[in-house]
């Protein structure tokens, strides 16, 4: 599937050439041609990114503002393609609410890297926002920011003298903790430092050799720093294309000559989005952890996956996609019950569930959806990757005996699965779900551990 982007610009030729160069690297263009349409035409089309050209009626930066004003596009990342490239120009479309400038001409390379960038950022925004609505669907209220929160700021600049400058100034125009550090302590525990940093300012040429980028990947690739905010300054003579900081994680890269000014406000729009993912991740990981997981397995619960089937149906319209509803169900497992005991069958129960987790990916969804039987949904495959999949969990249980209790040989354990693939099949998740438990009724009539399609139990 691929991303869609919204080009707003009211000159045909800016249009055309943006469009061929996207077109190129597989992203689905929709073009405005006049600013007055470019809100709603976002509102019908759901873009996961807008270039907005300045075209010859400049009203670029009023579109930029009402679009970032309205709540449901808002999160929308915009590119403002501006002729000029001076310091006014850009800070009137960051003031406007716009996460890059790209001025003329126009490098592609580093075009196209501020778009896989940005969608990829967007990618943890929806990751967010998924959260920030079950929150509220499962009642969990948002502790809400209601001061500015302080945040600390490292400096990496090419001198400690350099260091100093960039500190006096930045202070001026932010109110955070700002500490100058050498690449070399920026890589250390940066815990023992007094916290890790919030965002880093790394002084780096853009060359594909420099030490501020190679910094810059290291930081991203780390589990404590994998959400920090990276800007990276470039020190060289003249502008290079910063594609190569952006591909490897930064999420901005600011022209040779320390603007303060510059910096303050992208630090500050970039603090916040960070701010508002650490907030949710943590809320999301503790309060509502408890509501939705079923505490024998650690899996998600029903309840949990009701509301994700519901969500799974909505996104899979908006984004034209397929998913696979499963159901599994042990095999015979009353009588392991009646020959073992119970409390070894609820070890048998957390060692299926381990394992059929193992083999899933992040996104997808495993719940323990009755006593011995477990809901999977898989997002975004086809018919032959879900047939892949279900056969990767049946021998996942199958294959080896589940050790519990003091049994020296473990006890073999098997699953039957249906599945149901979106396409083709009416209705939503619940339908298909219900499809699956047909195919799962027949896998059981066919005589347990195997895989059974909607399709080929009609
Ligand atoms: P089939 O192959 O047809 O699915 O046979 P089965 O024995 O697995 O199916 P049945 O529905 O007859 O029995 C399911 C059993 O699962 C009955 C119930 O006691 C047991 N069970 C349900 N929840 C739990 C649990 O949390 N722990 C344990 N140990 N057993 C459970
Ligand atoms: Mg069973
Ligand atoms: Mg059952």
């Amino acid at each position: 599937m691929s991303e869609r982007i919204l080009i707003a610009d009211d000159l045909a030729t800016n249009r055309i050439v943006l469009k061929v160069k996207l077109t190129v690297a597989c992203y689905e263009v929709i073009q405005a041609d006049r600013c007055a349409d470019v809100v709603t035409l976002a509102r019908d089309t759901r873009p996961d990114l807008i270039i907005l050209g300045r075209g010859r009626n400049d009203c670029s930066l009023a579109t930029c503002r009402n679009l970032k004003a309205d709540p449901t596009l808002g999160s929308i990342p915009i590119i403002m393609v501006s002729d000029q490239d001076d310091q006014r120009t850009r800070l009137e479309a960051i003031m406007a609410g716009a996460d890059d400038v790209f001025s003329k001409p126009l490098n592609e390379a580093t075009l196209m890297a501020m778009v896989r960038s940005l969608i990829r950022a967007r990618g943890t925004d929806d990751e967010v926002l998924r959260r920030r609505d079950l929150s509220r669907d499962f009642g969990c209220a948002e502790a809400p920011a209601l001061f500015a929160r302080h945040a600390r700021i490292a400096l990496i600049a090419p001198d400690a003298e350099t260091g100093i400058y960039w500190r006096m100034h930045l202070a001026t125009e932010i109110r955070h903790k700002i500490d100058i550090m050498t690449q070399s302590q920026a890589l250390e525990d940066v815990s023992a430092l007094g916290g890790v940093p919030d965002a880093f300012v790394i002084a780096s040429t853009l060359s594909e050799t420099s030490d501020g980028l190679r910094l810059v990947s290291e930081l991203r690739s780390r589990q404590t720093t994998r959400h920090s905010v990276i800007v990276v300054q470039d020190c060289g003579e003249t502008p290079s294309p910063s594609s190569m900081a952006l591909d490897l994680g930064a999420h901005a890269v600011l022209r040779p000559g320390f603007d303060a000014r510059e910096l303050a406000l992208r630090l500050t729009r970039l603090l916040a989005r960070k701010f508002e993912g650490d907030d949710l991740r943590a809320s999301f990981n503790t309060s509502l952890a408890l509501a939705v997981r079923d505490p024998l397995t650690g899996l998600h619960n029903r309840r949990f996956a009701q509301s994700y089937l519901d969500r799974l149906e909505r996104e899979a319209r908006q984004k034209d996609q397929s998913y696979a509803i499963m159901l599994l169900d042990l095999d015979r497992f009353k009588s392991i019950n009646d020959r073992f005991g119970h409390p070894i069958g609820d070890e048998v129960l957390v060692e299926v569930a381990r394992r059929l987790k193992e083999k899933l990916r992040d996104l997808d969804l495993l719940a323990r959806y009755g006593g011995e039987e477990f809901l999977i949904a898989l997002p975004g495959v086809t018919r032959l990757q879900a047939q892949a999949m279900a056969e990767r969990l049946r021998r996942a249980v199958g294959d080896r005996p589940i050790g519990a209790g003091v049994l020296p040989k473990g006890i073999p354990v098997t699953i039957s699965i249906g599945v149901a693939v979106s396409g083709g099949l009416p209705g939503g998740t619940h339908e298909l779900l219900q499809l699956a438990d047909q195919a799962l009724y027949r896998a059981k009539a066919d005589g347990r551990n195997q895989v059974t399609f909607v399709s080929d139990a009609a």
